[in-house]
């Protein structure tokens, strides 16, 4: 993931230093897909393109590009996007033309995307409830990789909401970062009450005449209920009024940490069908950021999603497209002739 506060940073420092990064192809010179063009590739890239087949391919003994056969362009911005919601036509065909043209496009998954839990989890009963939580991504030993804090909506496939899609993105890296180590998966956890830690609530509780009356009063009823039962406080014994002290001591402190250490057993990811960005794609090092000209093939340009930046909700995804189509649509219409 690339970070939007970088990655001005970085455009700020490399306009500066009027560097170039080593580690690419230089422009100027022919990379790998610069004889072929894309034609052959372009072909049905992801599970049927929404797009006819396209090909952009650099014209043969000249500095420009023939589009589709057809159409010669000197200069060529490819703002293709990613691959979410691939029926809006970010099918991801354009990573396939960026690579034929010489660029290398990071593995790309879905971000901002809703998580699902098994079929018929208790999760799934509390359909349309939402609460304010703060969400941890843990590492198989328990190191907290991610936090993030906003509404997290339960639906009959699992979790949404604005805090699950935000650590969408970090629990899946984590996921795919563990499994290429060979090392436990990572675990997604909730504080029903942010700030609340397990002492703090004890003690609240403690002081409360009933568990279920003191939760109540700071989260929906419907998910209450539920907690006591899938932490075991909530027998035929033991009505939801009961007094703090009716809970024995195990069942007081199971309530307590599902309220702030609450295990969400996602399974997966909702795919890019459902996920609002595509994590992933054409490195940053690999364009000039005061032009987003291509340092791999020379007359191309690239902004927005096909490249490896991927924000947080809020508007930090459109900005970076915007932003960087302005830089693009300048940096091409303004450079020199010839
Ligand atoms: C449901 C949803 C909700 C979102 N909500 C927000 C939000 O609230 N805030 C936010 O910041 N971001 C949001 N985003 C993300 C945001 O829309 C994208 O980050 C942004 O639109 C990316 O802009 P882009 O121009 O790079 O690509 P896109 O907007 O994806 O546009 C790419 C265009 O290229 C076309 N194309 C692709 N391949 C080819 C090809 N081979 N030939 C010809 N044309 C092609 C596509 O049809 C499409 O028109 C949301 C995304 C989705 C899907």
């Amino acid at each position: 993931m690339v970070d939007l506060v970088k990655i001005r940073k970085k455009a700020k420092k490399n306009a500066a230093a009027g560097e170039q990064d080593k580690s690419v192809i230089p422009s100027g010179s022919e990379g790998p897909g610069r004889e072929g063009g894309a034609q052959d590739e372009v072909t049905d890239p992801v599970n049927g393109s929404a797009h006819p087949p396209r090909s952009l391919a650099p014209a043969p003994a000249s500095r420009g590009f023939v589009l589709n056969d057809r159409w010669q362009a000197r200069r060529v911005i490819l703002a293709t996007g990613g691959r979410s919601v691939p029926k809006t036509g970010s099918d991801g065909s354009g990573f396939v033309l960026a690579r034929a043209l010489g660029h290398s496009v990071t593995e790309v998954f879905p971000a901002l995307v809703p998580l699902v839990v098994e079929s018929g989890h208790w999760i799934t009963s509390l359909s349309g409830t939402s609460v304010e939580a703060e969400l941890s991504v843990k590492s198989a030993t328990g190191r907290v990789l991610q936090r993030e804090r906003g509404s997290m909506l339960f639906t009959h496939f699992g979790l949404s909401g604005p805090v699950v899609l935000d650590v969408s993105r970090h629990w899946i890296a984590a996921q795919r970062a563990a499994a290429a180590a060979a090392s436990g998966p990572p675990t997604l956890h909730a504080n029903l009450l942010p700030g609340e830690t397990f002492e703090s609530l004890e003690a609240e509780l403690l002081a409360s005449s009933s568990v279920a009356g003191a939760l109540r009063r700071r989260l929906p009823d419907r998910l209450v209920t539920t907690l006591l039962v899938e932490s075991g406080a909530l027998t035929g014994q033991t009505p939801a009024s009961a007094p703090v002290s009716r809970l024995t001591k195990e069942a007081r402190r199971a309530v307590i940490r599902n309220v702030v250490d609450l295990p969400l057993p996602a399974i997966r990811d909702r795919g890019f069908d459902y996920a609002e960005v595509t994590a992933g794609g054409v490195p940053l090092s690999e364009v000039d950021l005061r032009t987003m000209a291509s340092r791999a093939c020379p007359g191309l340009y690239l902004c927005g999603e096909i490249l490896d930046v991927d924000g947080k909700i809020g508007g930090y995804n459109f900005q970076w497209a915007w932003a960087s189509g302005r830089l693009a649509g300048e940096g091409a219409a303004l450079k020199g002739e010839g």
